[in-house]
């Protein structure tokens, strides 16, 4: 039988056409095989790296390996896993950069990338350090149920589209102190269990909160200077959003006004300085 035996040497995931290399019947690149052959590992992967749309869905980078630079293109790294840190530091996403469900289990950085046509990381699991500082989105990004286990840090981001939190999960801290978000943001329903930080952070459109959970301390607060307050040029709503550790609101911006209807605070709460033009509910 040539033909089914031909099918038994293909790549079991999914629509992969490379040959099945291990006892799952996974080729070396899709295989989760701790002890694959790293060298054999990054020859297919070096082919892999050619072209403008790259496809290294649900590829498991073996620990050890050292991940290659990516070309300038259009990364589909979906259901990816990383099993060692892995430095994207500084590239310019010319295409949608696509991390659907993709798994980091070390360190990762995205610092001072410019994602061109926006990134969706819907889904994707950062076990350890999540690191974004400064760096740029053009078009929306999508974080929905992004599950951060470590410190995540969008320090000074730019995002000039929208940007969606929903459902995603911070264990520790998250830093976006001094971003800049031009368009709408979406935190609703997301969990911040250890308090999420947006000092000097600035909204120029709608921000939406609802339900989101701010358990531990959570600031909004500019430092020492006029220039650093935090700026809302849009609506905020803090609608049912429950903040269980301190809550400290200090020299805000509320240009179209605040909704914080049925919000509840576990812990002190300090409303200073709050400036509005619009009702504040
Ligand atoms: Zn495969």
């Amino acid at each position: 039988m040539p033909t089914s035996e031909a099918k038994q040497l293909v790549c079991s995931w999914k629509r992969c056409q490379r040959p099945a290399a291990d006892e799952n019947g996974r080729c070396i690149l899709h295989s989760r095989n701790p002890q694959k052959d790293i060298d054999a590992f990054g020859a297919v992967l070096q082919n892999a790296l050619q072209g403008h749309y790259l496809s290294l869905s649900g590829v498991v980078f073996p620990k050890g390996f050292k991940v290659p630079e990516f070309p300038p293109c259009e990364p589909n790294l979906s259901e990816a896993v990383f099993f060692e840190s892995v430095s994207f530091r500084g590239l310019h996403f010319r295409g949608q950069a696509a991390f659907l469900g993709t798994e980091f289990h070390h360190d990762v950085d995205f610092s001072f990338c410019s994602f061109e046509q926006g990134a969706v990381f819907n889904s994707a699991e950062f076990r350890a350090n999540a690191l974004f500082l400064k760096s740029t989105f053009s078009k929306g990004v999508f974080f929905l149920a992004t599950h951060f286990y470590q410190d995540s840090q969008f320090k000074e981001c730019s995002f000039c589209d929208s940007v969606t939190f929903e459902y995603a999960h911070f264990v520790r801290e998250a830093d976006f102190s001094g971003a800049e978000f031009r368009a709408s943001v979406n935190l609703s329903r997301t969990e911040f269990l250890d308090g999420a930080n947006f000092s000097d952070a600035r909204f120029h459109d709608t921000v939406a909160f609802e339900v989101t959970d701010f358990s531990g301390d959570h600031v909004f607060e500019y430092k020492n200077a006029v220039a650093l307050r935090v700026l809302f040029e849009g609506s905020v709503t803090f609608f049912r959003t429950r903040f269980d550790g301190e809550a400290r609101f200090v020299a805000n911006d509320f240009g179209n006004g605040v909704d914080f209807s049925y919000a509840r605070f576990g812990d002190a709460a300090f409303f200073t300085y709050q400036k509005s033009l619009a009702p504040v509910r």
